[in-house]
């Protein structure tokens, strides 16, 4: 089961916080989520070879807006003017920062 955010908190634009359903919080820096972005500019669609580089994004990045896609995922519109990425909240919960690496 995809767990779903129960709020998305946008009011600093270097981060995104994210309160899901079980109680559970992620808090993204905004840059994070740039560098993550699953666009196809972004991501080549059929290697899925990464073709932008994450090192590029700058430190203080922010966002400018945070629109809901349907009832499973949320666009970013960067303030670098990329906006074109739909990252799912399954892939949301899936890269919290927070959480330990590695297999
Ligand atoms: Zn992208």
């Amino acid at each position: 089961m995809t767990h779903q955010p129960r709020i998305i908190k946008r009011s600093d634009p270097s981060r995104i916080e994210i309160e899901w359903d079980d109680g559970h919080k992620t808090v993204y820096p905004t840059r994070a989520l740039r560098g993550i972005c699953p666009c196809a500019q972004c991501v080549d669609e059929l290697t899925g070879v990464r073709r932008h580089d994450a090192d590029s994004v700058p430190e203080d990045l922010t966002h400018r807006e945070v629109v809901m896609v349907g009832n499973y995922a949320i666009s970013i519109d960067f303030a670098d003017g990329h906006g074109t990425g739909i990252y799912t909240f399954a892939m949301l919960r899936a890269n919290d920062p927070a959480a330990p690496t590695g297999p």
